[in-house]
């Protein structure tokens, strides 16, 4: 088991000086405060507490209530934050200050257009596609509702082995929505990664079992991302093992990209596996007008490709901000689509 420096290894979650730190009662178990100080705590017992996992799921009067401000109980965090050098943000505010006024005209143009004609979905078949994928579900009831709650083109990845994995999963699924794995995966900096987890010194018949474990503990999955994964993804043998086991399952993968020499993608493609990788993490940086830019380089890249995929995460911010922008997505100029409408097919 791995257990490095933790604290300075995660990145820094904005914190909020208008909201106050409370601690929030899940089960019977007080969840850490929201301070980048206590986060090493994000994976600790209490998340495996299936009594408090229970008794906090039937607490809840229904999946989809109104989505309130949350505290997690455990920040799944991301591993890098590749996008977010201060180069790569000024780059950014340039390219997305045209794309702001390309998009501002854009809307003009659906607006009067909508006057004259009701949009149809036979139009917008030809629409760039944006692909969401919410991923690190199943620790958090509050991301489980809000993220149940957004349209249900918005795919969903689910953490192995958590107090709402089978939950998130069963709803998820009678949404007639996308269900993929989250396969905790080992990453370079010796972040925790759950129960489930998939590791570079395992045996074959170790990793073969223990992903098969996960995959058969959520029903009605359909693919598989990876949750971190900067070492495991670089390696080819254990990513040979893992596409042997999503290809006699028929399993999609797609590739999270958390490391710049992931071999994952190429891997599935010589399996014959129906793949794509991520193209744009929406939330790293947990704050409104970042996520509004993150959405924005999607679009970009959308309109340049045809297709683009986002991978967010169930942080209040991040729901919020989709809850109301994918409403407003025809006046974009693309369509929301389902993620396996943007899969690659390397058998044809
Ligand atoms: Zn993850």
């Amino acid at each position: 088991m791995t257990n490095g420096a933790q604290g300075q290894e995660e990145p820094k979650l904005e914190t909020n000086s208008a909201e106050p730190v409370v601690l929030q009662q899940v089960g019977d178990k007080a969840a850490p405060s929201k301070t980048t100080a206590e986060l090493p705590h994000w994976l600790g017992p209490i998340v495996y507490d299936a009594s408090s996992a229970t008794d906090s799921t039937k607490s809840t009067p229904s999946v989809l209530g109104p989505v309130a401000p949350w505290y997690p109980i455990v920040s799944p965090l991301l591993e890098s934050l590749p996008d977010f050098t201060p180069e790569a943000i000024a780059n950014v505010s340039e390219m997305d200050q045209g794309e702001v006024a390309e998009l501002a005209a854009d809307d003009q143009e659906e607006e009067s257009a909508a006057l004259v004609v009701q949009p149809e979905e036979k139009e917008t078949s030809t629409l760039p596609k944006i692909v969401i994928l919410i991923d690190d579900l199943g620790y958090n009831r509050k991301g489980m509702e809000g993220a149940l709650e957004l349209p249900s083109q918005v795919a969903l990845a689910i953490l192995p082995s958590t107090p709402f994995a089978l939950k998130t999963a069963e709803v998820s699924q009678q949404q007639k929505r996308i269900t993929l794995l989250h396969a905790p995966m080992e990453n370079q900096r010796e972040l925790k990664l759950g129960p489930g987890g998939l590791y570079a010194n395992m045996t074959e018949q170790e990793l073969k079992s223990s992903l098969i474990k996960d995959i058969d503990s959520l029903p009605g999955i359909v693919g598989v991302n990876n949750h971190m994964g900067s070492l495991l993804t670089t390696k080819q043998v254990p990513m040979n093992w893992v596409m042997e086991t999503l290809k006699e399952r028929s399993l999609f993968f797609i590739d999270s990209l958390t490391s710049p020499k992931s071999v994952a993608q190429k891997t599935a493609k010589d399996y014959g596996l129906r793949t794509v990788s991520r193209d744009v993490f929406l939330d790293n940086i947990r704050h409104e007008k970042a996520i509004d830019k993150q959405f924005n380089r999607l679009l970009k890249t959308a309109r340049s490709q045809g297709v683009a995929l986002a991978i967010g995460h169930p942080y209040p911010e991040t729901m919020a901000y989709l809850h109301k922008r994918l409403q407003q997505i025809k006046g974009d100029g693309v369509q929301l689509a389902p993620l396996t409408d943007i899969l690659i097919n390397p058998s044809k």
